[in-house]
């Protein structure tokens, strides 16, 4: 890869085919996968992503909002999207670009039923999604009769699958209330056979619940995270390759004496004569000020420089008082070194965030597999 001129995030489809068949390797053959590509593939690139998954024989994908499926079918996406967080203002589009909706409340299932009896659908596919104790979204067991009363006799929806979402997969010392969701999981589940009379496919496991909890992985996986690199646990880290690297370069440098200040509100002082670089991104870019004032550190050729003082909106400023570095010369934000786990962790938050918080402004660029 040619070195970063500007501030990129860099997007390499070579990693999400290895993480895609590492996950894949670990579960039944005959078991679906959906990649779940909400928030542009956590901040990277939702189309791109989406597409090399399609080609790599990815059985479903999910998005939160119909907005984010609707662009999906219009990258030239034609597997099935599970729409997990839909409203009702939005079903109309959501019928129109063949998404289906996640069904999570008596409310939902409603005004949905009401949509698809006016638009004359016939087995329009729908996702009934079950609360199981992570207490956000989802009916409740004592739903289904309502559920079963709803769709007795109704030929426009069909339900196509049934899930849950798990609260503490990547927490083992929550097994045990895990492993309580699993089996209220299990019970709704066939009690919904019974009082539907139908067969719907069912799913409840995203990440760490597959390197957790493979047993129960039924007929589908829903993962985000793993594909992008991250398995919260630093012995399945090593198994996958992070997607995404955050790079960029130096615009400046300055040499100060002891006791000068950098940057808004002279948030460092210099202890002695120190040596600074300034870096064309900030927290519009989505490095927020907490990593400033020496808590994280970057890469520049090969060693640690501290992010040091206030980072502002379009700048932050490291010290590179010990590098052999130019201007010019490249920096790695987050990547392979740091990662964007270690990196978020000095901030006190997860990859998820650092990832999904990857501003527009920031050029993506891809490296074919
Ligand atoms: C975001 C999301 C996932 C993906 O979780 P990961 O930990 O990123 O694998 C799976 N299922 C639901 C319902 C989600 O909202």
């Amino acid at each position: 890869m040619p070195k970063a001129t500007e501030t990129v995030l860099e997007i390499d489809l070579g990693a999400l085919e290895h993480n895609y068949r590492f996950l894949r390797s670990r579960l039944n053959p005959e078991t679906k996968f959906l990649g779940v590509v909400k928030a542009f593939a956590y901040g990277s690139d939702a189309d791109r992503v989406a597409l090399t998954l399609q080609t790599l024989g990815i059985d479903y994908f999910a998005v939160a909002y119909v907005k984010e499926g609707v662009a999906l079918r219009n990258a030239g996406i034609t597997r099935p999207i599970l729409v997990l967080h839909p409203q009702p203002c939005n079903f109309g589009e959501l019928i129109k670009h063949c998404l289906e909706p996640s069904l999570y409340s008596p409310r939902i299932l409603k005004t949905f039923l009401a949509v698809a009896v006016e638009s004359a659908q016939n087995s329009y596919p729908v996702h009934l999604k079950f609360n199981t104790g992570l207490n956000r979204l989802g009916f409740w067991e004592n739903d289904i009769d309502f559920i079963a009363e709803q769709l007795k006799g109704r030929k426009e929806i069909r339900v196509k699958s049934i899930f849950s979402h798990l609260a503490a997969s990547e927490d083992l010392a929550e097994r045990e209330f895990t492993l309580g969701q699993i089996a209220s999981f299990k019970k709704i589940a066939e009690e919904i056979e019974l009082k539907l009379d139908q067969k719907p496919f069912r799913h409840i496991l995203n990440t760490s619940g597959i390197l957790n909890y493979v047993e129960a992985q039924y007929d589908m996986v829903r993962s985000g995270i793993g594909l992008y690199g991250f398995g919260n646990n630093p012995k399945i880290d090593a198994h996958l390759r992070p997607m995404a690297t955050l790079k960029t370069v130096i615009s400046q440098i300055h040499r100060l004496e002891p006791g000068e200040s950098v940057g808004y509100n002279r948030g460092y002082t210099s202890v002695g004569y120190r040596t600074t670089a300034t870096l064309p991104l900030g927290h519009a870019d989505g490095i927020g000020r907490q990593y400033g004032n020496g808590n994280t550190y970057v890469t520049v050729n090969g060693k640690k420089a501290l992010i040091i003082g206030n980072v502002c909106m379009d700048m932050i400023m490291i010290d590179v008082t010990e590098i052999d570095c130019n201007e010019g010369d490249e920096v790695i934000i987050f990547g392979s070194d740091p990662t964007a786990s270690y990196f978020a962790s000095t901030a006190h938050t997860i990859s998820y965030e650092l990832l999904t918080g990857i501003s527009q402004r920031v050029k993506r660029i891809f490296i074919d597999r």
